[in-house]
């Protein structure tokens, strides 16, 4: 007996860098057959392509695009490099357009040659700067905060509580925050912050897979879900709560999982999402 479980995938999204050995077009095919309603497309699987004509073979395969992954890096204390940060999200934007993508996920970045405070104060201006151009197009910008062991180079916002801050600063309803449990899980808070983040209106986006122990990589070793020590059903639970009625995305980096066959690695996505999330 499943108690509490999902019984259907009709929230089911997946990050193509999820089954990174596969191109769009594979991904787009074997997402759609396997009854996956949704993707969300990580850049780097777009070069060389047509962006609009994918957003069409997407949309073709029945497939919802969800978001765009990603934006951000805006910290550095090079100038030169914050001005450069700044075209590459506006080219990201204009990406999740022409995809038909209604949303840019922001992994906000840190340059460990500055303080943190500075960093957030430059993700700040980043993002205020990005704004009116996410507003000419209609993209959302979702926030996600990573874990602290990121902190160095990836993201100077680490918890939700700092993520809903600066949420909560724009006050528009074009920046919201991304809730990934990979990140947040260990956060005494989140169950508090989740609510927060849901009543202003800026839960946009939810990420799931597993924190694996022992993490043999920092990047590249996350779970399934159910492998590992994360309390996801919990968790997604705790997000439902707050208002959340969007996708659940499987986001999952893994040597381990890329090294096997993506079909059967497909299949284990789908069982073990109904059974842990
Ligand atoms: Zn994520």
């Amino acid at each position: 007996m499943n108690k509490g479980g999902l019984t259907d995938f009709s929230r089911l999204c997946i990050h193509t860098i999820t089954t990174k050995p596969w191109n769009i077009e594979e991904a787009a095919e074997n997402y759609s057959k396997a009854g996956v309603k949704g993707i969300s497309v990580w850049r780097e699987i777009l070069e060389g392509r047509d962006v609009i004509k994918t957003g069409e073979l997407l949309r073709g395969n029945s497939l919802e695009v969800v978001s765009l992954v990603r934006g951000g890096f805006f910290p550095s204390i090079s100038s030169g490099k914050r001005t450069k940060a700044i075209e590459d999200n506006r080219n990201a934007i204009e990406e999740a357009a022409f995809l038909g993508c209604p949303m840019l996920v922001l992994v906000c970045g840190a340059d460990p040659a500055q303080s943190l405070e500075i960093s957030i104060s430059q993700i700040k201006e980043g993002i205020g700067v990005l704004l009116p151009y996410a507003d000419e197009y209609n993209i959302k910008l979702a926030i996600e905060p990573l874990h602290p062991m990121y902190a160095d180079t990836r993201s100077a916002i680490s918890t939700l509580s700092q993520a809903n801050d600066l949420a909560e600063y724009f006050n528009s309803p074009l920046v919201g925050v991304v809730v990934d449990v990979y990140h947040l899980w260990w956060d005494p808070d989140i169950e508090r912050q989740i609510a927060r983040c849901g009543a202003n209106g800026n839960l946009f986006a939810f990420h799931i897979c597993d924190w694996l122990s022992p993490t043999k990589d920092m990047l590249n070793d996350r779970g399934l879900m159910g492998e590992g020590c994360i309390p996801v059903r919990k968790i997604r639970e705790w997000v439902e709560k707050a208002g959340f009625t969007g996708f659940h995305e499987v986001e999952i980096f893994s040597i381990k999982h890329w090294s096997e066959d993506q079909y059967q690695f497909l299949e284990n996505i789908k069982n073990t999402y109904l059974e842990n999330s």
